[in-house]
């Protein structure tokens, strides 16, 4: 049958994250392209899913979820965000971090506005605004430190922009942004009435002793900030699909509309369990983050040993390389190649910029037990034999 897509569908960025990884596994390589986050879940969130099912958690939830995470969630907010919400009204759960930003965006944006999008941007920010039928509006933050230039975000706000979206840490930069930084985008913000979206998915993994800054606890951002976050990073359960949305009572009612039409609930005895991770100790966050700085500093080491050059992450779980010097026509058939010689698989920076700037870049996540780093970073050596 010959009959058409919706036009929007043509319109989605294609991403090569999938190709990389199909590649990968035909060739029987080491896959630092997707971030799996293939390590162990906590016995503690673990055990919680299991008994939540043995005690019958296990039909459909109130759309928002089940209070006692939305009170677990209300008191992390307090003591490791600075934000004090009403669990009752201002937390939404929802199907991963992905699907509270994108309740987010078709409850509280329309066909046509203008939103902010920082580049390199993470591809499913780009596809779910391309998919709500917003326009994209794309502010290149400079490399090695991706800062945040004052003249050029004011350059890119239209009188059609409604929103900016900020990643901190970010995927797939790993730049955190800092408290001048979030302060220029309150005074921005406040100035245009945008919706500021900060996806903070990566907060618990950040590096040598920065701490996160929550956007919606900066001046004059409280009020217009949906916060969305989530725990596929911090308990190591992307495939369980939990995340949330944070917000003031009347947009957070809005967004768990569109949380109840596209998911109904979150998977009910895992919102239980991740109730339960919640309580773990103030340890368990500092240990992730120190296996997480000696994961980067294993494969920026090795990166930079195999004569690639890497752009040190603040926080998340990605490097990008800068392979400019390797004199590859573009970053895709640079990530084909290094994958054929080395079986070491790499996301082509193109997947992560709309225009030229991607090319000369590849990224690599460094989500992976210690042996299997050592044994990509060895492989990767072979790059300079
Ligand atoms: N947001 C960012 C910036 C990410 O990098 C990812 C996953 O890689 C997600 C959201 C997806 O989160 P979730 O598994 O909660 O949907």
């Amino acid at each position: 049958m010959n009959f058409p897509l919706a036009q929007r569908i043509a319109e989605l960025q294609p991403s090569d994250i999938r190709l990389m990884s199909r590649e990968c596994e035909r060739r029987g390589g080491i896959n630092l392209g997707q971030g799996l986050g293939d390590l162990p879940t906590p016995p503690l969130v673990r055990d919680g899913a299991i008994e939540a099912i043995l005690a019958g958690h296990n039909t459909y939830t109130a759309p928002e979820g089940v209070l006692p995470l939305r009170l677990a969630i209300a008191g992390k907010l307090l003591r490791d965000n600075g934000l004090s919400v009403d669990p009752e009204r201002e937390i939404v759960i929802s199907s991963g971090t992905t699907g509270a930003f994108a309740a987010t965006l078709t409850a509280l944006l329309n066909p046509g506005d203008g939103i902010v999008l920082m580049e390199p941007y993470y591809g499913y920010h780009l596809n779910t605004i391309l998919l709500n039928g917003l326009e994209p509006q794309f502010l290149t933050l400079r490399q090695p430190d991706f800062a945040l230039d004052e003249a050029a975000l004011r350059a890119v706000i239209r009188p059609y922009t409604r929103a900016l979206v900020v990643c901190t840490p970010s995927n797939p930069s790993g730049k955190m942004f800092d408290a001048d930084e979030l302060a220029l985008i309150g005074r921005v913000a406040d100035e245009h009435d945008l919706l500021v979206i900060s996806d903070e998915i990566y907060e618990y993994i950040s590096y040598d002793g920065r701490s996160h800054i929550s956007p919606a606890t900066v001046d004059r951002l409280g009020k217009r900030t949906v916060s969305i976050m989530g725990f596929s990073k911090t308990f190591s359960i992307t495939g369980w699909r939990l995340g949330y949305a944070v917000a003031e009572a009347r947009l957070a009612n809005a967004i768990n509309l569109v949380n109840d039409l596209l998911y109904v609930c979150a998977p009910s005895p895992l919102q239980y369990g991740v109730a339960a991770g919640l309580q773990a100790p103030p340890e368990y966050f500092q240990h992730l983050r120190d296996d997480y700085q000696r994961k980067r500093d294993i494969l920026c080491n090795g990166l930079h040993e195999a004569g690639l050059t890497p752009l040190v992450p603040q926080g998340a779980y990605y490097v990008l390389a800068d392979i400019g010097h390797l004199g590859f026509a573009d970053a895709k058939t640079a990530a084909l190649a290094i994958l054929e010689q080395t079986g070491v698989a790499s996301i082509p920076g193109s997947s992560f910029y709309r225009g030229s700037e991607g090319e000369r870049l590849l990224r690599f996540c460094f989500a992976k037990d210690d042996a299997t780093l050592h044994e990509a970073v060895k492989r990767l050596r072979q790059l300079r034999a």
